[in-house]
């Protein structure tokens, strides 16, 4: 079969750019995937579709869609076509969602198996995902707070360790050269390192350690930044660097700890001998998994212990670790609440957009625009100048770019603008990550010790799906999964189409003025004062029930 890449240009296969958008979309999760002929995109097993018949019937379907229908699919399966009017949504989605007790791995493989349910990531299974690009700005944030909590403000000079250079994790070398650092990454896969060097996010690799160390205290001794990929096993890697008593200053990891059978390598085995385990003795690979886990994040207790800034980085690996016996696994931060906390609970996000015509001079007249307009907002124009430096162009154009309430809108209607008068070369399609302040319930990622303690509460995103349904939105997805796929998260996503028309303008606005609205009021509800700040500043219409009073106290 061909090689799936996403369409360019104007010619329009489906009966309107909202179908044809969402098609794009579609087709650009694959170009970027890790594994295309498996329908895999990235986080181990997240998947675009159930399988190839799945993906030709959903495209078959989309080509054929009128405006005023919805195509409803489960789990990577379009399921049918139901009429329903011109402002619903093109596009409802459920993805690898388990009542409660039989959310377990166990049961997520054995459902798999038999093709009725897949892992759709966050923005796999969603078409959202744009490449590394989705979490660089993250990580990048990430890194800069770390430096501003912990090195006068700047990661120059400092030694990064990671591991994992997959869809995602290949977003850390080039987020730790652009905040400036000496960063090591580790990845059993050459493949892996050769794709995120053709790709231009990693900058040299090497299958020694000694020349790897040699190449970063180079660079630190400069204060250079550098990106060096190590071809190695970090449960190996992480110890033997604790050994020679060698500390970085920042460490974390980024490989598929979350998933024991399809995501992390044991130590001590090739990848075939993986994959020959994986179907004669599943439950010793997984075991062997987990023990490596142990060992590593053993490690990095021990760097932890030695001054090291040490976190998670959203891959479920301290979960895995504890319940191998590392019982302080716990004593590592979560990046989310260490680090971009004060971010979420006014709503700021990973925001995103992609330019569906291929033209990335459209991304580049929206990078000039919001230098322009958005002047006021440093995160924004700081991001925006280093991503049209750095980043790559990798599938469909895409950027990512944190915004928050009211200011994800006021983009949106511009871009719309541009796209209506001919500043853009073609319609503008927009998403955000699922781990963003409404949308997603993970007690070990997102959502871990919220100040009232609401961490497991998953209300949120359904009830954040439900209400951008209600908004209008082009497409709308329920997710969850996680850690293990044994019922670790929830979420919801969402993707808005800017076709330059006035009903688009209006789906925008009431989708992302709702979307950040309810993303304010859950962190409101938990307690936060930025987010009570923001609720007064904004004029979001939050109902304080402590007004109210007690009816049975007062009797
Ligand atoms: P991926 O499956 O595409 O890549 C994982 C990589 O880790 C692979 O290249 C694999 O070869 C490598 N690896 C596995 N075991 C290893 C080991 N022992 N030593 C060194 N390398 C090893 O996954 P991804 O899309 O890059 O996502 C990685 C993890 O990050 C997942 O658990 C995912 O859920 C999580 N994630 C977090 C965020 C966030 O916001 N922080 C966002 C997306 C994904």
């Amino acid at each position: 079969m061909e090689r799936i890449t996403a369409a360019r240009g104007l010619a329009l296969r489906c009966k309107g750019w909202r179908q044809e958008a969402l098609l794009r979309m579609l087709e650009n999760v694959l170009e970027n995937g890790e594994n295309q002929q498996e329908l895999i995109v990235y986080a181990a097993l997240g998947k675009a579709a159930r399988n190839w018949k799945s993906y030709h019937a959903i495209v078959d379907t989309l080509k054929q869609l009128e405006d005023g229908e919805t195509l409803v699919i489960q789990s990577g399966k379009p399921i049918g076509i139901f009429k329903t009017h011109p402002y619903a949504p093109v596009i409802v989605m459920a993805n690898c969602n388990l009542v409660g007790k039989w959310a377990t791995s166990d049961n997520f493989y054995d459902l798999q198996e038999k093709g009725l349910i897949i892992w759709g990531g966050l923005t796999a299974a969603a078409w959202q995902y744009i490449g590394s690009q989705g979490v660089i700005q993250g990580t990048y944030e990430i890194f800069m707070s770390i430096a501003r909590m912990h090195f006068a403000g700047s990661l120059a000079g400092r030694f990064v360790l990671t591991a994992g250079l997959g869809g995602m994790g290949g977003a850390q070398p080039l987020a730790g050269v652009m905040a400036g650092a000496a960063i090591l990454c580790v990845e059993t896969d050459e493949n892996r390192i050769d794709k995120r060097m053709a790709a231009g996010y990693l900058q040299v690799k090497t299958a020694s350690l000694d020349e790897a160390l040699d190449l970063i205290r180079e660079a630190q001794a400069e204060k250079r930044a550098i990106s060096v990929g190590l071809h190695g096993n970090a449960a190996e890697v992480y110890p033997a660097l604790l050994e020679r008593g060698i500390i970085p200053d920042v460490v974390t990891d980024q490989t598929s700890a979350h998933d024991l059978l399809y995501g992390y390598i044991p130590e001590g085995l090739t990848l075939d001998e993986v994959k020959r385990q994986r179907k004669e003795d599943p439950a010793g690979l997984q075991a062997a998994a987990r023990r490596s886990i142990a060992r590593e994040v053993t490690a990095m207790l021990g760097f932890k212990d030695r001054g090291a800034i040490v976190f998670d980085n959203g891959n479920n690996i301290r979960t895995q670790a504890k319940l191998e016996g590392v019982t302080r696994a716990f004593e590592i931060d979560i990046f989310t609440e260490a680090f971009l906390r004060p971010l979420f609970a006014r709503a700021i996000g990973p925001f995103r957009w992609v330019a569906l015509s291929g033209d990335a001079n459209d991304i580049a007249v929206i990078d000039k625009y919001i230098l322009e307009q958005f002047s006021d907002n440093d995160i924004a124009t700081n991001w925006i100048g280093l991503a049209n430096k750095y980043v790559p162009v990798e599938g469909l154009p895409a950027r990512i770019g944190w915004f928050g309430h009211g200011e994800r809108t006021r983009l949106a209607l511009a871009v719309n603008e541009m796209v209506r008068d001919g500043r853009l070369s073609g319609p503008v399609a927009f998403s955000r990550d699922h781990l963003d302040a409404a949308s997603m319930t993970h007690p070990n990622i997102m959502t871990e010790r919220m100040r009232d303690g609401s961490d497991a509460v998953s209300d949120w995103p359904l009830l954040n799906a439900m209400l951008n349904c209600s908004s209008m939105a082009d497409l709308v997805t329920i997710h969850s999964g996680g850690g293990g796929y044994s019922g670790y998260m929830t979420s919801a996503g969402v993707t808005l189409v800017a076709d330059g028309s006035e009903a688009a303008g209006l789906r925008l606005k009431t989708t992302l003025d709702n979307d950040t609205g309810l993303g304010v009021l859950r962190y409101a509800d938990a307690g936060y004062e930025a987010s009570l700040d923001e609720v007064q500043e904004k004029g979001i219409r939050r109902i304080d029930t402590d007004r109210y009073p007690n009816l049975m106290e007062a009797r």
